[in-house]
């Protein structure tokens, strides 16, 4: 079904392809139709193979990947489920995500570590020597976000694997707005666990997402909770816990989901991540070239590295007003709100600012559209005064 919309709100939400919309639609009718378990044994085979397509995209095994409700849960499951003494050192970035710096949070109060912070440098580039600088004895873990949520910069993801894997420090990566947009593969990044969600850039439905871990650090993690499907051999005595990643899964999930995230997968595969990267930081490009030849709105994005995130402002503005605008005019956008990266949004005075986030399936004549929109949604503002928030 071709949108009536112009979507460009890709980093909170994209548009599942039809053959995704279909499997999960057709699968649920199958279950209403014979019933879940019988439907499950069915589609056995096709299940299983999410594992193997998921473990494709990242370059992992299958081994290593636990299906879960979204980027929160993978997140919390790896960095809840290890054990910290007081004082040891997490380091982080000023691009972290809420959840994971609430997680820090909870934990700096809990278990008594100590966080630390690497602030980007004068351009806005994460700053390799800040965190080399940052490492110390007691440092057990540097948690990390490729692309954040409010931000249009990508993170050297790979050389920050490569301090960590020298300095012997376990790597957490949030790849929420990476997977499916940048080509991704954990043993060139050397992370050992990665947090992914599917509706975001994989174009798989809401309420998917996954976690990996490599298979060497999997027993240093200990399972938030546990049934019968992460355990084995159960007795009165005890139990063992499966032997794969699947230890972090509880056994009742959306198999109709399930096989949907699977769909996405494989499809963003078969268009391959080169292109599709290619693809989107053209159009990012266009996009921020446009929005910077407009008088009044300002750019936010900094660093070397950018990506399908396009952040901007338009002066004196208040956010929430233009995207209220814009989707009059059928265009969706979002609000990077500052609490989704503090960090870098209070060190920038930046609040509410808007978010455009484009896809491989955007056009260059709906940045013109986009673009014509707000000089028009401009004007408008500069005839009717209460709008605006500032005036100077
Ligand atoms: C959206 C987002 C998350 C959280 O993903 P959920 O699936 O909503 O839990 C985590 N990290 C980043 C960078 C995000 O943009």
């Amino acid at each position: 079904m071709p949108s009536q919309k112009i979507h460009f709100n890709n980093a909170g939400s994209s548009l599942p392809p039809d053959i995704v919309v279909e499997a999960v639609v057709s699968y649920l009718r199958e279950e209403a139709a014979v019933g879940g378990y019988e439907t499950e044994a069915k589609y056995k085979e096709q299940l299983e193979n999410v594992y193997t397509s998921i473990a494709r995209l990242i370059n992992a095994k299958k081994d290593e990947i636990a299906l879960v409700e979204n980027a929160s849960a993978a997140w919390s499951l790896a960095f809840k489920g290890l054990s910290f003494q007081k004082g040891d050192v997490v380091i982080t970035s000023e691009m972290e995500y809420v959840t994971n710096l609430l997680g820090l949070l909870e934990f700096q109060k809990t278990h008594g570590i100590e966080v630390r912070m690497v602030p980007n440098d004068e351009q806005g580039n994460f700053s390799l020597a800040a965190l080399e600088a940052a490492i110390g004895p007691r440092t057990r873990l540097v948690a990390m976000t490729h692309i954040p949520s409010s931000a249009g910069n990508v993170l050297p993801v790979a050389d920050i694997g490569r301090i960590a894997h020298k300095h012997q420090i376990l790597y957490l990566l949030d790849a929420c707005q990476s997977a499916g947009q940048v080509p991704i593969d954990v043993n060139e990044i050397n992370c050992d666990f990665l947090a992914v969600t599917g509706r975001k850039y994989l174009r798989a439905p809401r309420g998917t997402g996954f976690l990996y871990v490599r298979k060497e650090v999997q027993d240093q993690l200990t399972p938030l909770m546990i049934d019968g499907f992460s355990t084995r051999e159960t007795s009165l005595h005890g139990y063992e816990l499966r032997e794969d990643a699947r230890r972090f899964e509880l056994y009742e999930k959306s198999r109709a989901l399930t096989l949907g995230l699977g769909k996405a997968v494989d499809y963003a595969l078969a268009i391959g991540l080169d292109s599709i990267w290619r693809r989107i930081q053209q159009l990012a490009g266009l996009m921020r070239l446009k929005l910077s030849a407009i008088d009044g709105i300002t750019v936010h994005d900094r660093g070397d590295q950018l990506c399908g995130i396009v952040t901007f402002s338009l002066d004196a503005v208040d956010s929430t007003l233009i995207k209220k605008e814009l989707a009059a005019k059928n265009i969706n956008v979002s609000i990077g709100a500052a609490h989704s990266t503090l960090y870098y949004m209070s060190r920038r005075n930046l609040d509410k600012i808007l978010r455009a986030s484009v896809h491989y399936y955007n056009t260059e004549e709906e940045i013109d559209i986009f673009c014509d929109a707000l000089v028009a949604i401009r004007e408008g503002v500069e005839l009717s005064t209460p709008y605006l928030t500032k005036l100077i």
